[in-house]
């Protein structure tokens, strides 16, 4: 039962001389109120009011201003698409429902007929208005939507044309509404609607221009007013969007310029401070289990105490554990004034010592795990109201740093992994070196005596001796290469089985001491002094991985020390509740920034290929690894080229508990 002619349509056709214009939705709202008003004013008699509703949602929203109007006539007509409850009835005014597909859902219609008083607004949504808002409808609320829309049409107060907008009108309703013919009859009656053209002609003539328009200027001007303020709002909210935005971009930039994760949260503290016009903004990394933390970037408004470098309580603070508890950010607008405050030890001295009167803490999340956190302080009165805007804005700060924090974590993993790999690549190389001198100039020297001695039955016999030895010192120095490999790759592996005994330090020394000197030497080795603390407690390691560690850095000691100089082993316990061992000689000494790196396996300071103090270059590497195979730690001192090296070693003291009796050390296997 649909009409697809449009009355707007059909309003132009009965009269071409009509010019429509176009109209913003809030115009039309206006214009229709400033009509509703006059009626509600009480000046006019009973007048015909018809209006028509595009949907059933836009008649909600002045259906109460319709039931007031009712009072004022009885010759009310709402027209509207039903999309709930709306329907044919005639309770405070008739109700007509027309059909979904009518063309009066793409038309918004007002007339006003009084006896000496008339208007109507005959309009037409504009296609292109409501194709973009199909488009949009997700996009944008639905209020700044409803602004763009823009009707086409008439609005007028010529008797003519409100009289003959009313029967196109009043036809449609009874297509509609059969039921209302006779009231509707009445209607048309009483303000003559129904005539031919000529007569509507006539009556344009006849009542033109006779209406008072204020009204209808002063609505025009309120809504003006407020479009204009919403407007203002909108420019603001947009300002501070833009402001936002140009913030987290100058942090998002910060980020991808930088991988160092000080340099980020340095610049994301200043600008986000400064942002916010805080006293002081703090970033620090934390966890979830942390009792304490170290504020370690700061943004500070002069005059404000600072509070970087402090040691930052967590465990004992509320605030924290609920950041904490519940993964999101919390404040506190008034510190004087909250129970969370007033109540906590902790809290009440941060806010007195640091003068903090509004909070904010927010935390680091990177997938839900704790990094660290946000604060921002505000140290001056009156106290800060903290703005929703503000509270979104620090959570996407948050969000950006995680992002560094993981970001730098990953890299920082890769730069670990990158160097693993090129130590990695130094001992290969090292490998190459070593096998070709360590093991193929023996091997040559060996074959070069044996073919001597297999080739030349003449020799003479000490010459023979020399062959002979030179070949067997060579053989064990080969076999001394394997097995400092092996055992190396033994310890690295954990293949090693580990017997963890009580003993005394001053008999591990003894034995390290009378087996390097058993050892054949071609020089005379330095003097070799102990000087063990007195009452030192007994350790506990490995009896026989404590002789090897001692034997080969006093061994070291000899090779790199000459005759007339001096090796002292002392061994005093230190403040951690260990036993620190010292090798010091007054040798050649090491540079500075070798110290950490001839524990490199490998590693000589001549290189493999210009050796002259022998040994493997796996010495080093293997006593580390069993010093931190009982959880000591292993390092060089020296002050430079020929002022003499220090290997300190440290090994855990028995526990009084534990305390075994005096155990035998087994000698070296
Ligand atoms: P090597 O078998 O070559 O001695 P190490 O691992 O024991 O292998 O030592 C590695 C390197 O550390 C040595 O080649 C030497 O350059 C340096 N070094 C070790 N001990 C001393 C020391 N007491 N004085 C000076 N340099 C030392």
């Amino acid at each position: 039962m649909s009409i697809s002619t449009s009355v707007l349509s059909d309003l132009l056709q009965s009269l071409p001389y009509l010019r429509p214009q176009l109209y913003f939705k809030a115009s039309l709202t206006a214009l229709s109120h400033a009509m509703e008003d006059q009626v509600l004013a009480a000046t006019l008699d009973q007048p015909l009011i018809i209006a028509s509703f595009q949907r059933e949602r836009f008649y909600r929203q002045e259906a109460h201003r319709y039931q007031r109007l009712s009072q004022r006539s009885n010759q009310i007509y709402v027209l509207s698409a039903p999309e709930t409850d709306f329907t044919n009835s005639s309770e405070y005014y008739e109700k007509v429902a027309f059909e979904q597909d009518d063309a009066l859902t793409q038309e918004w219609h007002l007339v006003v007929i009084a006896d000496n008083y008339a208007t109507c607004l005959v309009c037409r949504e504009s296609l292109g208005s409501i194709a973009k808002n199909r488009q949009i409808p997700d996009l944008l609320p639905s209020l700044e939507m409803d602004t763009g829309r823009r009707f086409e049409g008439i609005w007028t107060s010529e008797r003519g044309v409100s009289i003959k907008a009313a029967q196109l009108l009043l036809d449609r309703i009874l297509v509609y509404r059969p039921d209302l013919a006779s009231k509707v009859e009445k209607a048309r009656q009483r303000f003559g609607i129904g005539g031919n053209k000529a007569y509507y002609s006539n009556l344009i003539t006849e009542y033109a221009c006779d209406i008072d328009t204020d009204p209808f200027v002063q609505r025009l001007v309120t809504y003006l007013q407020a479009s204009q303020y919403k407007l203002h709002k909108a420019y603001r909210s947009i300002a501070a969007q833009a402001r936002k935005e140009r913030l987290i971009n100058s942090i998002s930039t910060a980020i991808r310029r930088s991988l160092d994760p000080h340099e980020v949260l340095q610049i994301a503290a200043q600008e986000l401070g400064q942002h916010l016009g805080a006293s002081r903004c703090l970033i620090y990394r934390a966890q979830a289990s942390e009792a304490q933390a170290t504020i370690e970037h700061e943004f500070l408004t002069p005059g404000i105490v600072s509070i970087a470098g402090q040691t930052w309580e967590l465990k004992q603070n509320p605030l924290f554990q609920a950041v904490v508890d519940h993964g999101e950010g919390v404040y506190v607008s008034d510190t004087m004034n909250d129970a969370r405050v007033a109540k906590s030890p902790t809290l009440s001295s941060i806010v007195r010592k640091f003068a903090v009167r509004s909070w904010l803490i927010e935390p680091v999340l990177f997938q839900g795990r704790l990094l660290g956190i946000v604060e921002l302080h505000y140290c001056t009165l009156p106290p800060h109201q903290w703005q929703q805007s503000e509270l979104d804005l620090v959570k996407a700060i948050a969000t950006q740093i995680g992002a560094a924090l993981m970001q730098a974590e990953a890299y920082a993993n890769l730069e670990e992994l990158n160097q693993q790999l090129e130590a990695l690549d130094r001992t290969r190389s090292n490998l190459i070196a070593i096998t070709g001198h360590e093991l193929r100039t023996p091997l040559s020297t060996i074959q070069v005596c044996l073919e001597s001695l297999a080739t030349e039955p003449d020799m003479p016999l000490e010459l023979r001796q020399v062959m002979l030895n030179t070949a067997l010192a060579d053989s064990e120095r080969m076999r001394k290469l394997v097995q400092d490999f092996l055992t190396l790759s033994n310890l690295e592996s954990g293949r090693v089985e580990w017997h963890p005994e009580s003993l005394t330090l001053q008999e591990c020394v003894d034995l390290a001491l009378s087996r390097i000197r058993a050892r054949p030497t071609v020089e005379k080795p330095p003097a070799i002094t102990a000087q063990i603390a007195q009452n030192l407690p007994l350790v506990r390691a490995d009896g026989d991985w404590l002789v090897e560690v001692l034997a080969k850095l006093v061994d070291n000691a000899c090779k790199f020390t000459p005759t007339q100089g001096q090796i002292i082993i002392s061994a005093d316990q230190n403040s951690n509740q260990m036993v620190e061992v010292a090798v010091i000689d007054t040798g050649r000494g090491i540079e500075p920034n070798l110290l950490e790196i001839v524990f490199d396996r490998f590693y000589q300071e001549e290189g493999a290929l210009r050796r002259t103090a022998g040994g493997t270059g796996l010495g080093l590497a293997i006593c580390r690894q069993i010093v931190n195979g009982w959880g000591g730690t292993i390092w060089a001192e020296s002050n430079g080229k020929d002022q003499g090296s220090q290997f300190h070693f440290t090994i855990p003291i028995v526990q009084a508990s534990k305390e075994e009796s005096k155990s035998k050390v087994k000698s070296k296997k």
